[in-house]
């Protein structure tokens, strides 16, 4: 095999490896790739050496930046065993080019961890992602194991164990119909039970067709409207703005935070073009994304075509284009493009009110939630401008609380509201039940 790096292959790219493909101990009702298993019908579903060992080679050579990120997930990957990733960090070593540094970040449902795997991770300086939707009622309404029992206890279990390890972890929530309603619960759980101090909202935006692929418009019951998820975003910013800045990371307010200060996002959803971030199988076959895992979007297999003319080909060029080129006027002309960029691709499914098509479920939460959050992104993008800590905000806000505190007291009803909404203070501010305002002598 030639690990020539071609002029058209990108400089950087990052793949998310299947290794026990679509297989997975637990049921969650929302996944989308337990069906992928009918992709590979009789498999074992578990990749053998030499395709583990071809791809970290070819991976490694294809890279033009010092630092290589391994994303192992699944289906569940620690089905796979320590075994199998004892030999991927060997390979990694053995292939690594001098200045090199490698990274693995592993997603999982938290339930199979036991000590030998911690020790592991923590050996190995990997990073832990743990899926938890919230607080019981909400993490057991779709997250099951195959008998359709709750799985938070052993997920718990799992998150105490990486605790005890001193491993480091993140946690990944998806948002839907049962926990979208909740967003204080969900975040107040995550930060204060779990003690996660990265966390990720994944909106569910589910397809309701037989194939299991990206077609189709109709929505499953449990995918989130646009609004919910606009409403969820924004009441856990209000929290985190005011009080958890200096020790809690919000994926998306990371993402935002970038974008306001004129960088790039960092998370394909609202970067310009896709392509970049594409999705190996078990045995060794690439796909365009994770969202995509399906026929139209097969790349080919590494051990025929080498993993840089899969990645840097015409189609997955155009396959990443097709996101910026297929926006429709709505989206171009859009005051909060500069951050949103119309989001994931798979998520299009609506018409905009002209009646074109591509445009995101979830625009109206997007919308709503990028505009809540300019003037504290604004802030807070002038204080690391300034070389000042953006968790600076947090005294910032509180100072104004106490500011508009005082006013409040002085106002009538029918006067404008001191925060500037333009709203009469009766209609906003005033409108708090416990909130009396002194009478006004006469
Ligand atoms: S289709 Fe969606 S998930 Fe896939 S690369 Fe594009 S933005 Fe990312
Ligand atoms: S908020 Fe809506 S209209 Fe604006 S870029 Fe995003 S999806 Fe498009």
């Amino acid at each position: 095999m030639n690990d020539t790096i071609r002029s058209h292959s990108p400089r950087a790219f990052h793949i998310m490896v299947k290794p026990s493909g679509a297989v997975c101990n637990l049921d969650c009702k929302y996944c989308y790739f337990l069906s992928k298993e009918r992709l590979y019908p009789g498999s074992a579903f578990r990749m053998p050496d030499d395709v583990l060992e071809d791809f970290t080679r070819q991976y490694i050579a294809a890279q033009r930046v010092p630092v290589v990120t391994f994303g192992w997930q699944g289906g569940e990957p620690t089905l796979m065993g320590v075994d199998f990733f004892r030999k991927a960090v060997e390979y990694q070593e053995q292939y690594r080019r001098s200045g090199m540094r490698m990274v693995n970040t592993l997603q999982t449902n938290g339930t199979l961890l036991d000590d030998e795997w911690c020790a592991f991770f923590r050996e190995h300086n990997f990073l832990i992602g743990v899926s938890i939707d919230g607080p019981p009622t909400l993490h057991d309404a779709y997250r099951v194991d195959k008998g359709g029992h709750p799985t938070l206890d052993r997920v718990l279990a799992g998150v105490n164990l990486l605790k005890k390890h001193g491993v480091e972890f993140n946690t990944l929530t998806t948002v839907h119909a049962a926990n979208v309603d909740h967003p204080l619960a969900v975040y107040r759980f995550l930060r204060d039970q779990v003690e996660s101090r990265f966390m990720q909202f994944i909106p569910i935006i589910e397809r309701d067709n037989d194939t299991g692929y990206q077609e189709g418009e109709q929505l499953t019951d449990r995918s989130v409207t646009g609004e919910q998820y606009g409403r969820f975003l924004i009441d856990i910013f209000d929290e985190w703005v005011y009080r958890d800045v200096a020790h809690v990371s919000v994926q998306l307010f990371e993402v935002a935070l970038a974008a306001w200060l004129g960088r790039r996002p960092g998370l394909c959803v609202f970067e310009k073009t896709c392509g970049a971030a594409m999705v190996l199988e078990h045995n060794g076959d690439l796909y365009t994304c994770d969202h995509f895992v399906e026929p139209r979007c097969f790349l080919g297999n590494i051990a025929e075509t080498p993993l840089a003319d899969l990645a840097g080909s015409e189609q997955q060029q155009q396959f990443g284009h097709a996101k910026r080129d297929t926006l429709p006027r709505m989206c171009r002309e859009c005051e909060v493009r500069f951050v949103c960029n119309g989001g994931c691709p798979k998520n299009r499914v609506l018409h905009t009110p002209e009646g074109e098509p591509g445009l995101n479920a979830l625009c109206a939460g997007y919308k709503a939630f990028f505009t809540h959050i300019d003037r504290p992104m604004q802030l807070m993008a002038n204080m690391l401008r300034a070389e000042q800590s953006p968790a600076d905000i947090m005294l910032f806000l509180a100072q104004e609380q106490v500011e508009l505190e005082r006013q409040f007291k002085m106002v009538g009803r029918n006067d404008p509201c001191p925060c500037g909404s333009g709203l009469k203070f009766k209609h906003c501010h005033g409108r708090r039940q416990n909130y009396k305002p002194p009478r006004k002598s006469r």
